[in-house]
């Protein structure tokens, strides 16, 4: 009973005599330090696959706060969304029960580069996640911030190899022990606030900075490579004070797509959803930045900035002379507020507030809180393991903003991972990764931990070279099964459903093989002007599907004695059949590279003339390298699996 009212966050606040009594004299399996986006999905993952596990957090309140922008997902970031999902995480379901404006970005293109995105209410995503984190067995919660990381003297045998032991917390003697820590500080390590001249130091708007003891560990007693990044978030707006009607307004989707496998509606009906609406910088915006440059430290400062999520003094500095998006995005149902995306700064307030008034629907715009900038101390990330363990520390895994990368989605993603993996060690299970031809995630850590960061990283669908196969359509199928039957995250009864997925879908694609007629006849029985009437050859339920004009619904209602069973699916099943092909071939292709695993490669190759298919950075690493094999090629850190599909190709000649 005593650690479960140790979760009640607004009941029972950490406090020492209840740590020391408690929390010292216990051994917990996992530690996770900070609850953001990665410490919650850290901590949810380490106690799903059974390992006892502690969260300390700052702040329980502020356990799910959305930082910076208050929506979710997005192209490429969906995708990594939907993946949290199937491995049974809590931010696809989180998103849809505070989600109030749900759209399918990318629509125009193929259902793979589709991107799910939601609008969310800040209040509903706290609560959500907090509420979920409390209903978990064998995790607890305790406010408080960690000061130091406890690991052992390396071993004389392995020089450099240390083994984390525990962390102490500020203002505790005694240490609390464990056998793995999954350190997600996000923007709290060494985080400094700017705003115009001034610095302060700090984490978020309101919340101090990590302990300095955490970066000394990090830096002196582990000797890691460290960096500093930075970013920023816009002044929030007045919503009564803003004329909407000179904005255009963006309707959310009619038929809102949840996040979650689990879900079939989201929580807010579409009726009830609200608006966004779009408008755009004018010159008077520019002309505002370029007067205030000297009073903006933030932007004078060496460290790198989120290329892909731009302040407005950069995109102005970048692209003069050109005309900006700005959206006004809800920050809730029933918030006042309104999020201007792509007007982040950094300059002092009142600057602030002249620049929203040079945009002709702020004319009258009140700012509620002023943008201000973060910069922040990050661990290079080619010092983990694809596990997320760091190299030189047994048992430390990192995840989140402190890899380097930038957004929820991305720290979500990797905390799931390192979490299941904490877990993992301390019940000595081995340890797993996920590859770049199964998941987003995959391509996320491979990214990271070969290749490292010079500035925040973000998903992109471009990023995934096999992004046919990963589709937001199909994470259940790519990740729940593996989920379940090798890390022990995921639930029995999802692991069910995923099953029963994939049956049907199975089913419903053998049954599209199954009905094969002429082409005359396909236009007789569905009525079907689309197929050409020179066509003659036979042609089978699943060619017919891949007409763009053609649903399942309609095959089902033409054919209802073999199509109506897999009516459920219908929606799933026009995008297999329309990537089945494409998909297939990719899966030989990999089949083919660990075959040929042992060809040997020309020693003469000339790997820097080799076609253009392969990039510039990739013929530059197999130059230098020059690997004997295949399968050596195949392990140097920045290379692809298309890259080694292309280099396959050319090696052995085939087309
Ligand atoms: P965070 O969400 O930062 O969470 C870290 C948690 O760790 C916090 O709860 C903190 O209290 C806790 N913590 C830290 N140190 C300790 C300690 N020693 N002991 C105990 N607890 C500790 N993302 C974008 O994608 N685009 C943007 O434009 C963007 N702009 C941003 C602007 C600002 C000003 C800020 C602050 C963030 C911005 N973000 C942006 C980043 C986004 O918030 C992060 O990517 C995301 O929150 C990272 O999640 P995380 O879990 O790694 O860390």
């Amino acid at each position: 009973l005593a650690r479960r009212l140790l979760i009640r966050p607004h009941i029972l606040p950490f406090s020492h005599s209840r740590a020391s009594s408690g929390l010292t004299r216990h051994k917990y399996d996992v530690i996770v330090v900070g609850g953001g986006h990665a410490g919650t999905e850290a901590a949810a993952a380490a106690a799903r696959v059974g390992a006892e596990t502690l969260l300390i957090t700052q702040k329980i309140q502020t356990i799910g706060a959305l930082s910076c922008n208050p929506s979710l997902g997005g192209v490429g970031k969906g995708q990594l969304v939907r993946e949290v999902d199937a491995l049974d995480g809590l931010m696809g379901r989180a998103g849809d029960w505070a989600g109030v404006h749900f759209s399918m970005l990318n629509h125009s293109k193929g259902p793979a580069v589709w991107g799910p995105r939601a609008q969310l209410d800040r209040r509903r995503y706290r609560e959500f996640i907090q509420s979920e984190l409390l209903s978990l067995p064998r995790l607890t919660v305790v406010e408080g911030s960690v000061e130091k990381m406890l690991v052992s003297e390396p071993h004389p045998d392995k020089p450099g190899k240390h083994r984390v032991t525990g962390v102490r917390m500020a203002g505790m003697d005694e240490a609390i022990l464990c056998s793995s820590v999954v350190l997600t500080t996000g923007t709290f390590l060494s985080g400094s606030l700017f705003m115009g001249q001034t610095t302060s130091p700090g984490g978020r708007m309101g919340d101090p900075p990590s302990c300095a003891g955490l970066s000394h560990t990090l830096r002196e007693v582990l000797g890691l490579t460290v960096g500093r990044l930075r970013t920023g978030t816009p002044p929030r707006i007045v919503k009564e004070t803003v004329d909407l009607s000179l904005a255009t307004v963006q309707p959310p989707d009619q038929r809102p797509t949840p996040f979650s496998y689990i879900n079939t509606r989201t929580r807010c009906p579409p009726e009830e959803q609200l608006p966004c609406y779009l408008t755009h910088t004018t010159p008077g915006v520019e002309r505002v930045v370029r007067e205030s440059l000297h009073l903006n430290c933030h932007i004078q400062e060496d460290a790198k900035g989120p290329r892909y999520c731009p302040s407005i003094e950069s995109r102005v500095m970048r692209f003069p002379g050109r005309r900006h998006q700005v959206w006004l995005e809800p920050e809730g149902l029933t918030s006042d507020l309104l999020y201007p995306q792509g007007l982040s700064m950094t300059m002092p307030p009142d600057v602030q507030l002249r620049l929203l008034r040079e945009i002709p629907a702020l004319r009258k715009a009140e700012m509620r809180t002023p943008g201000y900038g973060v910069q922040y101390d990050f661990v290079c990330p080619t010092q983990l393991f694809p596990s997320l363990q760091l190299k030189n520390t047994q048992g430390l895994f990192l995840a989140g903003q402190i890899n380097g990368t930038t957004g929820y989605e991305e720290a979500a993603a990797q905390g799931l991972w390192a979490g299941v993996n904490a877990g993992r060690l301390a019940a000595s299970l081995p340890l797993l990764s996920l590859s770049r031809t199964e998941s987003y995630i995959g391509v996320l850590i491979d990214d990271l931990v070969s290749r490292g960061v010079t500035e925040p990283y973000r998903m992109f669908t471009s990023r995934a070279e096999f992004r046919t196969s990963l589709r937001p359509d199909n994470a259940d199928l790519r990740l729940t099964p593996k989920g379940f039957e090798e890390a022990g995250c995921v639930s029995a009864e999802r692991y069910g459903e995923a099953l029963r997925v994939r049956e049907g879908l199975k089913g419903g694609l053998a049954a599209l093989q199954s009905v094969c007629m002429s082409s005359t006849r396909w236009r007789e029985r569905m009525a079907l002007t689309c197929i050409s009437e020179t066509k003659s050859a036979a042609m089978s339920a699943e060619d017919i599907l891949k007409y763009k004009d053609i649903s399942f619904e309609m095959l089902a209602s033409a054919i209802p004695e073999v199509f109506s069973p897999y009516l459920e699916f219908a929606h799933r099943l026009k995008i297999e059949v329309l990537y089945y092909s494409h998909c297939e071939r990719q899966k030989r292709e990999m089949g083919r590279i660990q075959e040929e695993e042992s060809l040997l490669l020309p020693q003469d190759l000339d790997y820097l003339s080799l076609p253009a298919s392969l990039s510039q950075e990739v013929r530059e690493i197999l130059d230098r390298v020059r690997p004997d094999t295949l399968g050596a090629a195949t392990r140097l850190p920045g290379m692809t699996p298309a890259a080694i599909v292309h280099l396959l190709n050319y090696v052995t000649k085939a087309p």
